[in-house]
């Protein structure tokens, strides 16, 4: 069986470094808010090439603490309307619900699966306060024209970038192309932590030092609280697998985008139809390699029998679950035809060779019916 994503593989990848630093962290008797934080922290921000990283739970707090800041900050109230694509990962929108806010749904591309950057401008109202960018799949999505428009209308450009780090727009890295960024190290992200972990990126000094408070309890110093903060904290032990892994993520990035150039150039099947590789300056980090048919059930038993596992990014779109009852009656008609005909192939930087060509030959013996 090739696995969607060998989790044990990729981490074994960096055996030594792995088990020295966390005997090293273990040892140490210091587990919260220590060296190891901030180490990665300036790490992370040096790779970003943002002024500020802050270690954070996961990938949904690091989206709320941002949007929580901007709230403390008087940047945004409660009913505040905030753009979100409506075939993201359901985390982005729960970071905006789960703050007062309000989101505002944004068909995608049907071909790049990111936002319609064409039909933002007719959603924004007096009550717009922000877009949420989501690098989906690892690819990115941004252009001058979204900044122009966040300049126009003072919108702050919040990138959810838990699926795109290590990626580029004109020599730009996600997480540095807006106001602020929300990174998750959740175990099978392109940066993956050994649990739940996450991290925010800003130019912002005043929003960084809001979210370190708000992060701890809504302390800048202990016993004195000027938030109703909460308790959101990076581990020193997943920092320091982090900062192991950090040093890999290019070369990982790079092994990603060599299996999606070969599936591409390999896969011919005119029943599916595959994702594309952006032109410049826009770049594509292959968190996951997406195809699409309307035959996908077909597809992945198929795929399954062959010994492929194959998984669904994702399934059902927000505005169709039940948390988002009240958002049940609205049209999304290139949402729910992704969310019913996508299908995501296993790709990752540990797979052989053999895997690569066990997938291209199984997919391309995919018949379609009729
Ligand atoms: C994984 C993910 C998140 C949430 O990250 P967690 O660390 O799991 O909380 C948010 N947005 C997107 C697009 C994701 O893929």
């Amino acid at each position: 069986m090739i696995k969607f994503l060998d989790l044990q593989k990729i981490n074994l990848a960096h055996q030594q470094e792995i088990e020295a630093k966390l005997l090293q962290t273990f040892r140490s008797g210091w587990y919260l808010l220590g060296n190891e934080v901030k180490t990665f922290e300036e790490h992370l921000a040096s790779y970003i090439s943002a002024k500020h990283a802050i270690g954070v739970a996961n990938g949904l707090d690091a989206l709320r603490l941002i949007l929580r800041a901007y709230i403390e900050m008087g940047v945004m109230r409660e009913g505040d309307e905030i753009i979100v694509p409506a075939n993201t990962y359901i985390a982005s929108v729960l970071a905006i619900s789960d703050n007062g806010l309000v989101p505002v749904l944004v068909e995608p591309d049907i071909s790049t699966y990111n936002i319609d950057l064409a039909k933002i401008e007719e959603k924004i109202t007096s009550r717009t306060k922000g877009v949420m960018i989501v690098h989906l799949y690892g690819r990115v999505v941004f252009s001058e024209d979204l900044n122009a428009l966040a300049q126009k209308h003072q919108l702050k450009i919040i990138e959810d970038n838990a699926q795109a780090i290590g990626a580029e727009w004109n020599g730009v890295k996600t997480g540095n192309l807006g106001d602020a960024a929300g990174f998750s190290f959740y175990p099978g992200k392109n940066l993956g932590a050994l649990g739940d972990a996450g991290a925010v990126t800003t130019n912002d000094g005043e929003l960084a030092k809001t979210i370190r408070a708000l992060a701890n309890y809504g302390s800048n110093q202990k016993y004195v609280n000027i938030y109703k903060g909460l308790n959101s904290r990076l581990d020193e032990i997943q920092a320091a697998v982090l900062d192991v892994k950090l040093n890999y993520i290019d070369e990982e990035n790079n092994k990603r985008k060599a299996i999606a150039e070969k599936y591409l150039a390999e896969i011919k099947n005119p029943a599916l139809i595959l994702p594309e590789i952006p032109a410049d300056p826009a770049e594509h980090v292959w968190h996951l390699f997406v195809i699409r048919t309307p035959e996908r059930e077909k597809l992945q038993n198929f795929l399954t029998e062959k010994g492929v596992q194959t998984l669904i990014h994702y399934p059902i779109p927000p505005h169709k679950q039940e948390a988002y009852k009240e958002m049940d009656e609205m049209n999304f008609p290139f949402t729910e035809k992704i969310h019913q005909e996508v299908l995501s192939l296993p790709i990752s930087p540990v797979m052989s060779e053999d895997d690569i060509d066990t997938v291209i030959q199984s997919v391309n013996f995919f018949l379609q019916s009729k």
